[in-house]
């Protein structure tokens, strides 16, 4: 910043990331369809910049790519960067894949120093990162550490309707292998996991601060196919005590849910809660018609596991006062759920200090969105992550993240890595 130039590493950065942009543009935006064409593309892309600059690639059995540059000893226990290249259609270039050329930078700037680490320096590209192509929490980063549940490989792509299992077996991956649970690294070898990534929220952009340090990711719960049901009836015609009104009573829920969220940031816990799919039933509905029946998603999420327990045992309260009160019933459906992901407090403190000897402003921030990481954090290995400033949010062709920030993260990143590498009281 400062009108500084960039990094060779951030100029690296740059230029992939313009490649990326130009070979997968589907305008508006970009498409990169996990285990499709974009992806391919993306991944072969970044396996040659990092051979270019010494690294060594492997591909596991799921398709992740390994990009390792060797340290002197072997035997100590990497540090790996890693995040996704898949984006959704019509989405924006950087998600995902700023952290990948994030890594790709570090390692530029090592091998310009002349640096070679004591440990290996490993960034892992994962794969089908992106839950709108399966609808899986981060399969390719499960299946990275031999955690993949069996019944995943059969979950169908949005697009082509066919099965992950056989989306990575046509791209040349060995299906079989994941469901064997076979990993492809061993989770006690990985020392430190870190993932650059944009922010996808504006906490940043108005703290003006390029690059923050994230503190948890958010778990939540979501039901995709929830009804509340009363009966139709004719509006002129029905009186009020009669009436058993799906609107009135979804209207109640919504009221007494914020009212929760409310008491919920009032003693400080972080929490959303968003319906974000309402509807009628366009065959029932109709300008005097009393709703029998109203359909919509609940989205609740938090990084605090007690938090997620304590909505949704209020949700059922609410349930039985509003069917009390309105003569409704709720049906909640299927119900999908994910783990909150705790950043490792020493790697937090150890960016902090990376970012004081920096003089470089990092403030902490949640991320409430789902991450690769969080897979790694879930596994017990010490993870951390930093968000990089950028406007308009993310899965849409508008995202906004200057490059002089993502240089700020790479800078950062680095110092991390070898102070990293240098402590002596590292494992
Ligand atoms: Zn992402």
């Amino acid at each position: 910043m400062n009108g500084a130039a960039l990094t060779a590493g951030g100029e690296l950065a740059g230029r992939i990331l313009d490649a990326l942009a130009e070979a997968t543009t589907d305008a508006p935006g970009v498409t990169r369809v996990a285990y499709g064409p974009g992806e391919r593309f993306a991944h072969n892309l970044v396996r040659e910049e990092a051979q270019k600059l010494g690294a060594v690639a492997r591909v596991d059995a799921a398709g992740n790519l390994y990009l390792t540059l060797s340290g002197h000893d072997p035997n100590l226990p990497a540090i790996v960067i890693g995040s996704h290249l898949d984006s959704v259609a019509h989405g924006g270039n950087f998600d995902g894949a700023a952290g990948v050329v994030a890594g790709l930078a570090v390692m530029a700037e090592l091998v310009a120093q002349g640096v070679r680490l004591q440990r290996d320096l490993i960034v892992l590209v994962t794969r089908a990162e992106e839950a709108v192509w399966f609808p899986l929490s981060y399969p390719g980063s499960q299946a990275a550490l031999g955690l993949l549940d069996t019944q995943a490989l059969e979950a169908r792509r949005s697009d082509s309707g066919r099965t992950l299992a056989d989306h990575m077996r046509e791209e040349g991956f060995d299906p079989d292998a994941v469901q064997r649970g076979v990993p492809g690294i061993d989770a006690n070898r990985i020392a430190a996991f870190v993932e650059v990534h944009i922010e996808q929220g504006p906490r940043l952009v108005a703290a003006g601060a390029p690059v923050g340090i994230v503190t948890g990711i958010a778990g939540g719960f979501r039901y995709v196919d929830a009804k509340c049901l009363g009966a139709y009836a004719h509006s002129g015609a029905e009186p009020r005590f009669a009436r058993h009104d799906a609107v009135l009573g979804f209207a109640d829920l919504v009221a007494a849910l914020e009212i929760e969220w409310d008491a919920l940031e009032h003693e400080r816990h972080e929490a959303t809660i968003t319906f974000g799919r309402v509807q009628s039933d366009p065959t029932q509905h109709g300008g005097s018609r009393v709703l029998g029946e109203l359909g919509f998603t609940l989205d609740v999420r938090s990084a605090e596991a007690a938090i997620l327990d304590r909505v949704e045992a209020r949700l059922h309260e609410i349930f039985a006062e509003v069917g009390a009160r309105r003569g409704v019933t709720f049906e909640l459906g299927p119900r999908f759920t994910w783990e909150p992901a705790t950043m490792s407090p020493a790697w937090i403190a150890g960016l902090d200090h990376a970012a004081t000897e920096l003089q470089m402003r990092a403030p902490h921030v949640p991320s409430g969105a789902g991450h690769d990481a969080a897979t790694f954090a879930g596994a017990g290995i010490p993870t951390a992550m930093l968000f990089v400033r950028n406007e308009n949010g993310s899965h849409n062709p508008y995202e906004a993240m200057e490059i002089a920030d993502l240089d700020q993260a790479i800078r950062l990143l680095l110092r991390f890595v070898t102070d990293f590498d240098n402590s002596p009281d590292q494992p």
